[in-house]
């Protein structure tokens, strides 16, 4: 099947009991058992709910692969995914990350003895002289949050196959619609569904997604063993979102694109990042592992310092100055006091993340507006 037939039927069938082409919110945390042990499958709702399965057997198809698992939220996910690291283990990641991640990785895993290497992934070779025997797990996100450089999934993959270790890609910002890192050779995919999947800002959740079996089965102990795991509402909710993705995601890109065009020609804008642009260093590999560049784009401003820029991003009319992305309306956002907050002033700027930088994820309203309101709060 295509990828918008997925999005809408993928994993979702009629209800055996009513006939409702809708998968029903099974709202229960326990089921009926004929005599012990004897059950239709589920047990108890923090391992298994049949709209949860609905929805991860949902975003599996969108990845290309057999096996996922829904958390409460993203870092749920990236939490149970640490888990199956131990102490005197190593990590591989970028240098330029979501915030959360960053803090997960030096605030909560360096504590219990995992080591972590940020580097500069724009050459995926770059990784090599960091393998060794402890090496157990590359973390990668691209594009990248906020400066929009796109990491080689492909060619890190080769490294991290010949070597053994275990691939992880971030894909919160390209969305199954755009990139698929498993037919890229990941091992496992990981999304803040709360981003374009959920798709309208309404619901907290996460996900892990593999083709793995064995890693599957590891990932579904740790997860029903510490319990991050979303409720029935969230995922009927998810379920529903996920029914127009590919129809946002095409209207993201073509804002995203004509935002991207707007601002870089702009007298008030300095360096522009965004990965459609031929100049964008790494062009190339976006247009060849993404099927279109996203709706998120970056700036800095031209002669700004914080002041300025906080008075900028409160001048807005139609976009919300907000964290968060992904959702139908269009958001702004001041990484350094906002996302990325937990991040040393030392490491983002190393990255580009400075004070005067701000992140816009482009909605899908009427593009005149998104223009005009663009032109209003920088005049
Ligand atoms: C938001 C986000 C996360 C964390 O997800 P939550 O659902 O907020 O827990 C991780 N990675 C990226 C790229 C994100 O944008």
């Amino acid at each position: 099947m295509k990828f918008a037939t997925k999005a809408i039927h993928a994993g979702q069938h009629p209800d055996p009991t009513t006939g409702a082409v809708m998968t029903p919110i099974y709202q229960t945390s326990t089921y009926w058992q004929a005599s012990p042990g004897e059950h239709k499958g589920y047990e108890y709702s923090r391992g298994t709910n049949p709209t949860r399965k609905a929805l991860e057997d949902c975003l599996a198809a969108l990845e290309n692969c057999q096996f996922g698992l829904a958390f409460s939220s993203g870092m749920g996910a990236t939490d149970t995914l640490l888990r199956l690291l131990k102490p005197g283990d190593e990590v591989i990641t970028g240098d330029d990350l979501y915030g959360g991640s960053y803090r997960i990785f030096t605030k909560v895993y360096q504590n219990y003895g995992i080591k972590f290497h940020f580097l500069d992934l724009s050459n995926p070779e770059n990784i090599t002289p960091y393998i060794n025997d402890k090496t157990k797990l590359v973390w990668i996100e691209t594009p990248t949050n906020p400066t929009m450089r796109i990491i080689d999934i492909e060619g890190v993959a080769k490294i991290t196959k010949a070597h053994n270790i275990l691939l992880a890609v971030d894909n919160t910002f390209a969305s199954p619609y755009l990139q698929n890192p498993i037919d890229l050779g990941a091992d496992v995919v990981m999304h803040s569904v709360t981003k374009y999947i959920g798709g309208h800002s309404d619901v907290v959740m996460g996900a892990l997604l593999t083709n793995n079996e064995q890693l599957y089965k590891d990932l579904f102990f740790i997860y029903n063993a510490c319990g991050a795991t979303p409720g029935p509402q969230d995922a009927f909710l998810v379920l529903r979102g996920i029914k127009t993705l590919h129809l946002r995601m095409k209207a993201h890109c073509e804002n995203g694109e004509k935002v991207a065009h707007f601002l870089k020609n702009h007298p008030k804008i300095d360096k522009i990042y965004w990965p459609g642009f031929e100049e964008h260093p790494n062009h190339d590999i976006a247009k060849k592992q993404m099927r279109g560049f996203g709706g998120m784009v970056s700036v800095t401003l031209k002669d700004a310092d914080l002041q300025e820029t906080f008075r900028i991003a409160s001048r807005f009319k139609v976009f919300s100055l907000a964290e968060s992305l992904g959702g139908v309306e269009s958001l702004v956002n001041h990484p350094v006091s906002m996302t990325h907050g937990s991040i040393p002033k030392e490491a983002r700027e190393k990255v580009g993340v400075t004070d005067n930088l701000l992140r816009f994820s482009i909605g899908v309203e009427d593009i005149d507006d998104l223009l005009a309101d663009l032109e209003q709060a920088l005049a």
